[in-house]
């Protein structure tokens, strides 16, 4: 039997890097599950954001880019 086709926009957490900016939702490598279109979010500012879209939120680890 065929469930019905919930295209949920689950929350999900994802985790970035300095090597992931700039930050995009939908991230490059990741398929377009959300099929919305690209809008990039400051994750440095705060160090998580969600993206208003989807509701996936990203949380950076790691070393920040540093500006020089
Ligand atoms: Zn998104």
């Amino acid at each position: 039997m065929n469930a019905p086709l919930e295209k949920t926009l689950s929350a999900t957490a994802l985790t970035v890097t300095a090597a992931d900016l700039p930050l995009h939702c939908p991230p490059k490598g990741v398929q377009l599950w959300s099929g919305h279109p690209r809008v990039f979010l400051d994750v440095l500012k705060t160090g998580e954001v969600a993206c208003p879209y989807c509701g996936t939120k990203y949380t950076f680890s790691g070393e920040k880019p540093h500006g020089h």
